[in-house]
């Protein structure tokens, strides 16, 4: 399976992941209990506009704060959870706190888009933009303060299904992204076809652009295709002020990535984009040599 994914996230199913050891099915069923026992906790990470360094928005990344095990990466259960149908738990779970601090962060004046991540079974979900919608309401906030992202796998593993969720999704009004673009399997037919806002752009490509020319004519490609598609182009995995200047250049539209925030505890958000604004008011951001 090395070709399966080159990204990071773990977005299918893996029949190889082995669910019979007894390690992985005490897992499992801790996972069940996670949202009970308010273990799960919303991390959010600064999405930017390359071009004047404005925080656009943020992506929700879970996190699970296991009590033996610790802060639990998402690559460690969400594959499990995806495997077992407790994703459709864990994505209305994100979803709702992200909507909770939606509201928070537009009391405080920060009118941030939040990015939620779908998995496969979130689209083959009839009843998810039901479920949404009726959060929506529940929380008073905008289906366009929201963009959902979604990966070419999962809406290959039914395109017929994944199509008819994301028209419905996009007809309520939240804006829709593919994530880590260029490392699954999909057709420029389908992107034509999606009622898609935004492409990111995967982090592998991101990472070697400056070293690997193969890499610098992907995101330069993809950049270009978006924006002849009137699609919005997002770099993820930003590193180092190299990048973000070459990404500048080629006049990508935001970037994502550690050199200039790392996902953080949502509580933290609002601290952190205010002295972001105010090391960017006072030039400090300019040339992004901020580490
Ligand atoms: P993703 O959606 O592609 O999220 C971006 C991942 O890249 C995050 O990892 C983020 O922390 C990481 N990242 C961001 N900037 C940099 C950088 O500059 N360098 C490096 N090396 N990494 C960077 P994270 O939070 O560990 O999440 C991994 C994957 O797990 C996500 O990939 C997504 O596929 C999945 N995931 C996370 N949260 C959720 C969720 O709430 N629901 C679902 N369905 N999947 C989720
Ligand atoms: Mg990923
Ligand atoms: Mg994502
Ligand atoms: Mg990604």
């Amino acid at each position: 399976h090395a070709a399966k994914q080159r990204g990071n996230g773990p977005a299918t199913y893996d029949p190889s992941i082995d669910a019979t050891s007894a390690q992985t099915l005490t897992l499992i069923s801790e996972l069940r209990q996670a949202v009970d026992r308010n273990e799960l906790r919303l991390y959010l990470q600064p999405k930017l506009a390359l071009e004047d360094r404005a925080v656009v928005g943020a992506e929700a990344l879970v996190r699970w704060q296991h009590p033996q095990r610790g802060l639990v990466p998402p690559v460690q259960f969400i594959p499990f959870a995806e495997q077992t149908g407790f994703i459709r738990h864990l994505t209305m779970w994100v979803f709702e706190e992200a909507a909770r601090h939606w509201q928070t962060l537009a009391d405080e004046g920060l009118q941030l888009r939040l990015s939620v991540n779908l998995s496969t079974r979130d689209l083959l979900d009839m009843d998810l933009p039901q479920k949404f919608g009726a959060l929506l309401v529940r929380h008073g906030v905008p289906a366009a303060a929201f963009c959902l992202e979604i990966t070419e796998s999962a809406i290959m593993d039914d395109p017929q299904r994944a199509l008819a969720t994301l028209d419905a999704l996009n007809a309520m009004g939240f804006k829709l992204s593919i994530d880590d673009f260029g490392t699954g399997y999909s057709s420029l037919a389908y992107l034509k076809r999606l009622p898609v806002d935004e492409l990111k752009i995967d982090q592998s490509f991101v990472r070697n652009m400056q070293s690997d020319r193969d890499d610098e004519m992907i995101v330069r490609s993809t950049i270009d295709l978006a924006h002849n598609l009137g699609i919005t182009v997002v770099a993820e995995g930003v590193e180092t002020a190299e990048a973000w200047n070459l990404l500048r250049e080629l006049k990508c539209d935001q970037a994502q990535g550690y050199h200039m925030g790392r996902p953080m505890p949502v509580g933290e958000f609002s601290a952190w984009s205010t002295s972001w604004g105010m090391r960017r008011a006072a030039g400090e951001t300019d040339s992004l040599h901020l580490l």
